[in-house]
């Protein structure tokens, strides 16, 4: 992999003050080559090209933006293959995951938005015989998109594709971590003929590119995916100047299975929502609650399954865990499951890094999936955010203790329920304190629905009409009637 450029205004740039950030490959531990370290000079300039492009980007007819975004789908489309490979190369993951969820995926949010650009969202009001309200929904300005490394592209594009549909145009910066796709993007964009300065892409840490975003004077919208102390510095930084900020945070989500579920279906799916991706997904179900009657089958199942996936080099077809993104992240994940080990915890499964491994893929950073029993929900181990291949399992007796399980921490971005009773399911997805509640399944997405967290999991949704409205601001015209002709 060549060193990574920026992409502002249209044209593939270096970094102003020459400093570059080294991309280290998690299932080699070698280099990859370098990014960006930019600074807010680099997001000064990329604000000077989006806001010179924001008018006449903003005033042009939805079907102009929708059809420069439908171009942008085609050419991550037509590089579907060459974006799965980087994809899985510079975040670790398995490259079939990357091949059939994350590349495909930023291509429905691309298309999903350039059809949202066609729609007229001016509502009217008519308040009797005195007055007719008009409300318009105009674009914010110049927006920041800022997104982390598990989903590279597919989160990425999940702002980009309504921030631009919308009318505004964009500073967005990917995580340090994972900037191979996004620099692609940027060169695909220009490819696709976007006009120059509508989307900017600056390279660069959180501290550096991220903060300069955030503090911008000029940037009126902040939308965030990260982790939850980044989200709280984020809306510390951005809240005295009253920016509008959407924040999807971390999550500690329950997977509730019950007695009377489809068992077999509650475990295949159980299994992948504990280890898709490595256990790097907000949404994965890091939590699975289970009734007491079944609690050993769900046990020994999981643990099964778990020691049964393929752990190898994210570029193997059939591989199903690959490297986790970095050795830092990794040696978290390793000490979460030390300090479960202090809690009182038993290691049914894993705890450690694999054995054995391909010869390429010796001094990457992998951990193998790892299932954890007899731990309380007060532990640290259930109550933190751990983000990788590390699942719990916990009894419990009655619906009412499920619930209490369920919402005892801080965050409330997702829960799945596994029952066949239509009102136990019901009294379930009321009680819990989550954005979104799977019954029966888990990370089916319909990119219509509001997507986000409660407590500490967010602030605002994304997702269809709700990404569209957190883009525009809403004016009202009120017009006292019969006063113009
Ligand atoms: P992170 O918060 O460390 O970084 C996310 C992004 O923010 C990166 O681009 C980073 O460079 C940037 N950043 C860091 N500090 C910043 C600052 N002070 N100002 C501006 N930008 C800053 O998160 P991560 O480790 O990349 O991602 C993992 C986290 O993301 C997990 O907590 C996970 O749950 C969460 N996540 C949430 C969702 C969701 O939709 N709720 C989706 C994916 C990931």
């Amino acid at each position: 992999m060549d060193d990574l450029r920026n992409t502002i205004n249209g044209c593939q740039v270096d970094p102003i003050n020459g400093r570059w950030l080294d991309n280290i490959e998690p299932a080699t531990g070698e280099l990859l080559g370098r990014l960006p370290d930019s600074d807010g000079d680099d997001v000064q300039l990329a604000f000077e090209a989006a806001s010179a492009a924001f008018e006449g980007w903003s005033s042009s007819d939805g079907t102009v933006r929708s059809g420069y975004l439908h171009r942008l789908a085609d050419a991550v489309e037509a590089h579907l293959e060459e974006l799965a490979r980087l994809e899985s190369i510079d975040n670790g993951k398995p490259i079939a995951l990357a091949r059939s969820v994350d590349i495909p995926r930023a291509v429905a949010n691309l298309r999903f938005f350039a059809e949202a650009a066609l729609a007229d969202r001016t509502e009217e009001f008519i308040t009797g015989e005195r007055a007719r309200n008009l409300v318009h929904r105009d674009p914010v300005g110049v927006v920041g998109l800022i997104s982390p490394w598990n989903l590279p592209l597919y989160l990425l594009t999940w702002k980009i594709g309504p921030a631009l549909a919308a009318g505004n145009t964009a500073v967005a910066k990917p995580s340090e971590l994972t900037p191979a796709t996004a620099a692609r993007l940027g060169e695909l964009s220009v490819e696709a003929g976007l006009p120059p300065g509508v989307l900017n892409i600056v390279h660069g840490h959180g501290a550096g590119a991220g903060e300069a975003i955030v503090g911008h004077p000029g940037i009126p919208a902040i939308s965030f995916t990260g982790g939850t102390v980044t989200g709280s510095r984020i809306a510390a930084q951005a809240g005295p100047c009253f920016k509008k900020l959407s924040l999807e945070l971390g999550g500690k989500n329950p997977n509730i299975i019950f007695d009377d579920a489809d068992l077999e279906a509650a475990l295949v799916t159980s299994l992948r929502s504990s280890f898709a991706n490595q256990g790097q997904i907000c949404l994965c179900g890091s939590r699975i609650l289970v009734h007491t009657s079944i609690q050993e089958r769900v046990v020994d199942a999981i643990v099964e399954g778990a020691r049964g996936l393929r752990v190898g080099d994210p570029l193997e077809d059939k591989t199903q865990q690959g490297a986790l993104v970095s050795s830092d992240h990794r040696d978290k994940v390793h000490a979460c499951v030390q300090r479960a080990k202090d809690e009182g915890g038993h290691v049914q499964c894993g705890g450690q890094p694999p054995a054995a491994l391909p010869d390429r893929c010796a001094g990457g950073f992998f951990y193998e999936p790892t299932v954890i029993t007899g731990l309380s929900m007060e532990t640290k181990t259930n109550q933190e955010e751990i983000f990788g291949p590390v699942v719990t399992i916990t009894p419990f007796d009655t619906e009412e203790e499920a619930i209490a399980m369920a919402n005892a921490t801080d965050y409330g971005l997702s829960a799945t329920v596994w029952t066949t009773s239509e009102d136990r399911a019901r009294r379930m997805s009321s009680a819990i304190d989550a954005g979104t509640v799977w019954v029966n399944c888990w990370l089916l997405r319909d990119l219509r629905v509001p997507f986000g967290g409660v407590k500490h999991s967010g602030v605002g949704r994304e997702g269809g009409e709700e990404a569209m409205h957190f883009f525009t601001e809403a004016k009202t015209v009120c017009t006292a009637k019969g006063t113009t002709t």
